[in-house]
This record gives C-alpha cells, structure tokens and sequence, in this order.
C-alpha cells in the first residue's frame, strides 16, 4: 500500500483523537478509513455514562463513510498517541461486513504496525453465509 496514503490516513486518525469525548477512560483514540473511491473519513472515540452507549473510534469511522454512501473500505488506521489502540472484537467484526481483507495501520506516536484484517479477524462470521 502507498505509504502516501498510509501517511495520510494516519494523519486523519491523529487529527480525529483530537475531538475524543472520553470522560471515563481517557483514552482517546482516532481512525481513519479509506473507501474505494480513494475519500477519508475519521472518527474518534465517544463514550456514554451507559457504558454500552460507547462507541469506538474506528466504528464511528466506518459508520460515517457508510452513512454518506460509501460501503467498500480499502483501508483504515487507529491511532493513539502513547499506545498503540488495536481495534475491540466488535469493531473487528463491523470491519468485516465492509472489507474483505483490507490493510489495518495500527499507530502511536513512537510505533506503526501493519496488519491484515483477515489476520485480526480470523475465521470471520460473515453475512453470506445465512
Ligand atoms: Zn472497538
């Protein structure tokens, strides 16, 4: 993948943690997503007093892509500046319903690591099989 748009993506995501509405757990976190028509979106944690209201960065990402019609997700990156924020189970699934194997960019400010979904995600419960 270019390391252009890794950079960018990344970026976005760094950008995105900026507007993190943790309260709780002060961990803020972004993401950034890619969709195949080459537009970023970001996103970024939000969390609830109702824990269960909480929504992780990288499905806010993917929720506003998806919500302004953009369903295919090339890539995404998930950012913390100290720690690097490897994406929840849930968050893994919902990456699933809209990418069949995309790149994952895990970054802090002093690591980057590179994944597959299909690596995080293995043996995926995916929709076409009902
Ligand atoms: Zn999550």
């Amino acid at each position: 993948m270019d390391e252009n748009i890794i950079d960018s993506l990344i970026e976005a995501a760094k950008e995105a943690a900026k507007y993190a509405y943790v309260p709780y757990s002060s961990f803020p976190v972004g993401a950034a997503v890619l969709t195949d028509d080459g537009k970023i979106f970001s996103g970024t944690n939000i969390e609830n007093a109702s824990f269960g209201g909480t929504v992780c960065a990288e499905r806010v990402a993917i929720f506003k892509a998806v919500s302004e019609g953009h369903t295919a997700i090339t890539a995404l990156a998930v950012y913390n500046e100290n720690t690097l924020p490897y994406p929840c189970g849930i968050c893994r699934q919902v990456m699933t319903e809209f990418s069949d194997d995309m790149p994952i960019i895990v970054a802090s400010d002093y690591s980057v690591k590179k994944h597959r979904l299909s690596e995080l995600m293995p043996c995926a419960f995916k929709g076409d099989i009902l």
